[in-house]
């Protein structure tokens, strides 16, 4: 029998909604594409959308900004972590963080995860305790979200605040309450490959309204915070407005309107996210020497992405399963690479970091573990075609 082929592409995104093509045409023809640029009395389209967004994920402020990661290094800034300070933050991440870290010349510590790819609760308790850390920086990795009662709990008993990086968790709920409204500050993303896009983007979340303030005056407002939605009250900025510095990293017209036309359609998505996501959790956790962990029953989640491990092959195997997999078209990536790939990298392999850790659990469980994305491009029969890849794949290395 001829081999299954899969011939879809994993980076492919869905076009941007008619009506935010419309938008984003109308304003490149007043050629007003700061969000400043404004005529008497109207409203611009990055205002909006902060408070858009404020509503949606239930919180005060909104700051809409440049990047993801910008929006992590500014919500360290704003929580006062100063150079030199450590912040503690799960190994299990992307770069951006360490570099959000790096970027406000403060030094990360690294918490081991557990085999749910959460942040390891005993080894952040601990770390709370010993490493002098006042800040965590919780990136709740490819949508997994840990027991948030807990980790308030360690926080609040140590003095910690809480940072949270919800790049992956836009519309994720712990317990019913939204990924981003445990912590005192939180960052988003809009970059393309996440749940809203607009190229690149990010949003701050606060219900701290003097955090909320230096935020917006350090985003670039000049004196021009009023033009800001969900944003606090004159005499909040009045008493900030010139002690916070000018970080610029604002948004503009043309991608707070792509990112209006989506944010209404959001909620849908995630339904059809999880759709493809539960029928690959279905369909590989079937196949033997396949280990998916099981979500608790308190999370919410956005299947964009699934990871999986193999615990039947040798790890030495594994790169070339994954180009087995390649071949026919199924795209994954291996978190246990020695050296970075694309998008992927292991916390080891960021050498600018002083005194790197050896973290042997969370080293144990990325050396077996694959990741792939999850479209919206794809359907339910995509899903049925990518695990008879992987299974036929698989099988040829167990027998
Ligand atoms: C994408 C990402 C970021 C940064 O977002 P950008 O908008 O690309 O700057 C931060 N953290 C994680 C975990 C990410 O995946």
């Amino acid at each position: 029998m001829a081999k299954i082929k899969f011939t879809k592409s994993f980076t492919q995104q869905e076009p941007i909604p008619a009506d935010g093509i419309v938008l984003a045409t109308n304003i490149m023809q007043t050629g007003r594409l700061h969000r400043y640029n404004l005529e008497e009395g109207e409203e611009g389209q990055a205002s909006m959308l902060e408070t858009e967004f404020s509503t949606w994920q239930e919180v005060d402020y909104c700051l809409a900004c440049t990047s993801g990661g910008y929006a992590i290094q500014l919500a360290l800034r704003v929580c006062g972590v100063k150079p030199g300070d450590k912040v503690l933050a799960n190994a299990y991440t992307l770069a951006p963080v360490p570099g959000a870290i790096h970027n406000v010349s403060a030094e990360p510590v690294f918490v081991e995860i557990n085999a749910n790819y959460h942040i390891d609760l005993e080894d952040l308790a601990t770390k709370s305790k010993n490493s002098g850390a006042k800040y965590l920086l919780l990136s709740h990795m490819r949508g997994h979200i840990a027991n948030m009662d807990r980790i308030v709990e360690i926080c609040n008993h140590e003095g910690i605040r809480l940072i949270e990086d919800c790049a992956h968790t836009m519309g994720s709920k712990w317990r019913g309450i939204r990924s981003g409204n445990f912590g005192l500050v939180s960052a988003f993303s809009t970059q393309t490959y996440k749940h809203i896009n607009s190229g690149e983007g990010g949003f701050l979340t606060t219900n701290d309204p003097e955090l909320a303030a230096k935020a917006v005056v350090s985003s670039g407002s000049y004196m021009l915070y009023g033009r800001h939605g969900a944003s606090p009250a004159e005499k909040i900025f009045k008493k900030i407005r010139q002690h916070a510095p000018n970080y610029s990293g604002r948004m503009d017209q043309l991608r707070a309107s792509l990112l209006r036309s989506q944010l209404p359609r959001l909620e849908k998505n995630i339904v059809r996210w999880n759709v493809l996501y539960d029928l690959l959790f279905e369909g590989l956790s079937n196949i033997d020497g396949v280990v998916i962990p099981k979500r608790h029953e308190k999370e919410f989640y956005v299947g964009s992405s699934i990871q999986f491990r193999l615990d039947k092959i040798g790890i030495n195997q594994i790169p070339q399963f994954v180009d087995e997999c390649s071949s026919r078209g199924v795209e994954l990536k291996w978190f246990g690479a020695s050296e970075p790939k694309a998008f992927t990298s292991r916390y080891d392999s960021w050498s600018y970091i002083k005194n790197l850790p050896v973290l042997p659990i969370t080293l144990s469980i990325l050396d077996r573990t694959l990741d792939m994305r999850i479209p919206l491009t794809f359907s339910s029969e995509d899903c049925k075609i990518i695990i008879q890849v992987i299974q036929s794949e698989i099988e040829k290395f167990q027998d």
